[in-house]
């Protein structure tokens, strides 16, 4: 892999904050961005290369509507050209709130006295698993507050019973984790129950307005949270997702925050973020941030089109947060994996409890609330590929994004027919008529275009494993 490594981000400054807001603003407001500026740094990530700050800058200063369009443009055909039409579906499932920190834009957070807190038990984590593989789910993200019962034990506990749950054709084949920053020792733990990816957001790279935010319990030490995926990665975790809130701080900034964070991790662990999220704030019980960085629709989907062209390898997650037009549109831009069927009341994929969202309850309001089902069959309606796939993951070949995107053939080979025959045990198993319907005319048309490559994999012998499929034969992959 070649990187460019920029200011500070040095091999040595390992475990060692990397964050020097002067530098990002400078870049804000010191760089020019003029039409050719903004062309050649577009072409230069079609071309496959990691954008540095000044060229992420670029971006983010175009204010001329055509540009932003050719922004947009330049994500989409990047998305088009190096990952295909797939979309990776997940689900989120939230195992604790308790919390002991005391973030403002949080619904769990210490001092609401309203939240209604909650630990699944070991039964009732069983029911979530089970009713979440009865709609077909392969791949969830656990999700914890922070708080002394969830310690790293706990954590690899509960990773083990959702490995362990297998409901008819059901079983969950990648756990992923949100939670609280670990020590090197609590990260070796965890990694050890099998994850996939470790994800921990950063919400705001800015430290002093992160203070503003964070006013109580472990999470107000900026530092510990911003050297948390060192500690991963000394650990053996080298799948690791970052993040940032947007609407607390200025999105430009967040932006370049990522990008750095990007840099760091690559010039010290030769591996950058498998994931880049970019939730936006939503509405939680009692919310009242006190400062106002909204970020307009416009502007989220431009920083989603924007960090897409500055680390064109990295995964990409939009969730349920933001509703089903905007979602729909966003996608376009790159996005490579979205959740579906998200619920994210404690308890709720098993128990019979209202539609409408309980804010005291949960940890915020999520605005696609559509089934997993209703997801699947819009894209597949859009010509989307939605995979399931965990195949790299469990043949041990880590740093898949990265392959994907530079590996010739490497998705031809792998992640289409994987995506086709997980996509295909969904429709078998789990999926209405018309879905199914529309789905294997997907998975054909799929079929005909990788027939075309010679690069592709064994054409048969994905036919084989498809009609395998067909007559009940689960979790065949390449
Ligand atoms: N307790 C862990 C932590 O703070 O790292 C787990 C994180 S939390 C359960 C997952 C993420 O949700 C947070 O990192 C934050 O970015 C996001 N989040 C919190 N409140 C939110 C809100 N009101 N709207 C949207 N996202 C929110
Ligand atoms: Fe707790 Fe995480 Fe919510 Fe902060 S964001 S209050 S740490 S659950």
């Amino acid at each position: 892999m070649i990187f460019t490594p920029e200011k500070c981000a040095l091999p040595d400054q390992r475990m060692k904050p990397f964050i020097d807001p002067e530098e990002l603003w400078n870049y804000i407001n010191t760089t020019v961005s003029d039409r050719e500026s903004v062309r050649a740094v577009i072409a230069k990530s079609l071309d496959k290369k990691r954008l540095t700050l000044h060229e992420t800058a670029i971006l983010i200063n175009a204010t001329d509507p055509e540009l932003i369009e050719e922004i947009k443009e330049g994500a989409r055909e990047l998305k088009k050209r190096v990952y295909g039409n797939r979309i990776v579906l997940f689900a989120p499932l939230y195992v604790g709130n308790k919390c002991t920190n005391n973030c403002k834009y949080c619904g769990f957070r210490a001092s609401n006295k309203q939240a209604v807190r909650k630990t699944l038990s070991d039964q009732e984590l069983i029911g979530e698993v089970e009713a979440l593989e009865d709609n077909g789910q392969k791949r969830l993200i656990l999700v914890y507050g922070e708080h002394p019962e969830y310690s790293p034990e706990y954590i690899a506990h509960t990773v083990r019973t959702v490995y362990g749950v297998k409901k008819g054709p059901g079983e969950i084949r990648r756990v992923n984790i949100n939670a609280a920053p670990l020590e090197i020792d609590g990260f070796r733990i965890v990694k050890e129950a099998g994850i996939g990816t470790y994800q921990i957001f950063q919400e705001t790279y800015h430290p002093e307005a992160y203070k503003t935010y964070h006013l109580g319990g472990k999470k107000r030490d900026f530092e510990y949270r911003l050297t948390a995926l060192d500690r991963a990665q000394e650990a053996g975790i080298d799948d690791v997702g970052i993040g940032a809130l947007f609407g607390l701080y200025d999105w430009r900034y967040e932006v370049l925050g990522l990008v750095r964070h990007t840099n760091h991790l690559e010039a010290c662990y030769h591996v950058g973020p498998h994931t880049i999220s970019f939730p936006r704030i939503q509405n939680a019980s009692k919310l009242d941030l006190g400062t106002d960085y909204t970020v307009t629709d416009e502007e989220f989907a431009r920083l989603v089109a924007i960090l897409r062209l500055a680390v064109p390898y990295t995964g990409m997650i939009l969730t349920a947060r933001e509703n089903a037009r905007l979602r729909h549109e966003v996608i376009q831009f790159g996005v490579s994996q979205i959740d579906g069927g998200t619920k994210l009341e404690l308890g709720s994929y098993s128990a019979s409890v209202n539609e409408e969202q309980d804010l005291n309850r949960e940890q915020f309001q999520i605005n696609d609330n559509r089934s997993l089902n209703e997801i699947v069959d819009e894209l597949v309606g859009n010509d989307f590929l939605p995979s399931f796939c965990t195949a790299c993951y469990r043949r041990g070949r880590t740093g898949e994004h990265f392959m994907e995107f530079s590996v010739p053939g490497f998705i031809k080979r792998f992640c289409s027919p994987n995506a086709m025959l997980t996509l295909a045990e969904y429709l078998e198993d789990y999926a209405p008529a018309d879905t199914k319907k529309k789905g294997w005319e997907v998975i054909d048309k799929n079929l005909d275009e990788l027939q075309q490559h010679e690069d592709s994999v064994n054409i048969n012998e994905l036919r084989i494993r498809l009609l395998r499929v067909k007559s009940g034969e689960r979790d065949l992959y390449f």
